[in-house]
């Protein structure tokens, strides 16, 4: 992957966009002393140092690979995730503390009108620059972007719930709502939070991707050939966009190295082709046993010690397994 110009451009864009945002919301506080807009005001300022270090994270994951680095760069994102996520999980956690406080002895809310006025100038913003992110996030194919355009959007919902909580403490007098929507946005942010950090872990981890496994499986499965007995030690690493894939294939024992190679490659191309994402293929060929005759599909096999009985499809279950297929009979 390269890093194009404009890609980074709109990445800065945002970056500086939410900068200005968060001036104007600590301002808005300020004015207003609202639990609500402090909430929104943290959220914001987070948005800031995270987009700053998913800027950076998006760079490092895009570099080539290299020989220190042979799977390249791409898991550094989920560390960027994994910050953002921590970050994230301590501002909800200390909003819903010092909501609770509020709750418990609300106190007054000053100038609720200026307050509605500037958050709603950076909902508008905050709407703007989504937007622009989204659309041009999805012609330059740019996760990263389109996820930074998406949390705009959802800044904007936060930042339209505090303004109809100063609202109805305009209305009413009331600062409990205040509180309440401190909150709910607090409890919200947790959420937000914790589903981070726990993507983070998956991806670090190398939590299993079942649905590209699956996917590998059923391609193979489709175009198997007569030669490709069965598939086993089957399994998916995700580095960052790009995909790792290994697995065992079971070949008949004769075959000479030249035509088990051109075997091998017709299955990493068959793999590589099903993806859009850059694909890393190895397959390890074990020679066939007599075990294997009774659902071997080798015509003229010059070997055959069993007649063949019936075949075994690959599924979830036995391609991830180490171990050779067999039927039950046996
Ligand atoms: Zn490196
Ligand atoms: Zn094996
Ligand atoms: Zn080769
Ligand atoms: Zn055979």
């Amino acid at each position: 992957m390269t890093f194009p110009a404009s890609k980074l451009r709109l990445g800065v864009l945002s970056l500086v966009v939410s900068a200005v945002l968060v001036a104007i919301k600590f301002y808005a506080y300020m004015l207003t002393a609202s639990q609500a807009v402090l909430t929104d005001a943290l959220e914001s300022i987070i948005n800031v140092f995270t987009s700053g270090f998913a800027l950076y994270s998006l760079y490092l994951s895009g570099l080539p690979k290299d020989e220190n680095h042979p799977y390249g760069h791409g898991k550094v994102e989920y560390l960027s995730v994994g910050f953002e996520g921590a970050l994230i999980l301590i501002a909800g956690l200390y909003i819903f503390y010092s909501a609770t406080l509020a709750f418990l002895e609300p106190h007054a809310v000053a100038r609720p009108d200026l307050g509605i006025a500037l958050l709603s100038i950076t909902a508008l913003v905050n709407l703007a620059v989504g937007f622009l992110l989204i659309r041009s996030g999805r012609q330059l194919k740019s996760v990263a972007l389109v996820g930074d355009g998406q949390h705009l959007y959802l800044d904007a919902v936060s930042t339209l719930v505090s303004c109809v909580a100063l609202l109805l403490v305009a209305a009413t007098g009331n600062a409990l709502f205040d509180a309440g929507a401190a909150l709910l946005l607090g409890g919200f942010i947790v959420v937000n939070g914790l589903r981070m950090v726990r993507r983070s872990v998956g991806g670090l981890m190398d939590e299993s991707d079942v649905v590209v496994v699956r996917e590998v499986i059923g391609e193979l499965q489709q175009f198997r050939r007569p030669a490709w007995i069965d598939v086993h030690n089957l399994r998916v690493l995700r580095y960052g966009a790009n995909l790792h894939i290994d697995c065992h294939m079971t070949m008949p024992y004769y075959f000479s190295l030249d035509e088990i190679h051109n075997e091998l490659n017709d299955i990493e191309a068959l793999i590589r082709e099903r993806f859009d994402v850059e694909v890393e293929m190895f397959v390890h060929a074990d020679p066939c046993t007599f075990t294997s005759c009774s659902h071997c599909h080798m015509p003229e096999c010059p070997v055959r010690h069993h007649p063949f009985s019936k075949e075994i499809g690959w599924t979830l279950t036995n391609a991830v397994k180490n171990e050779r297929h067999r039927l039950v009979a046996e």
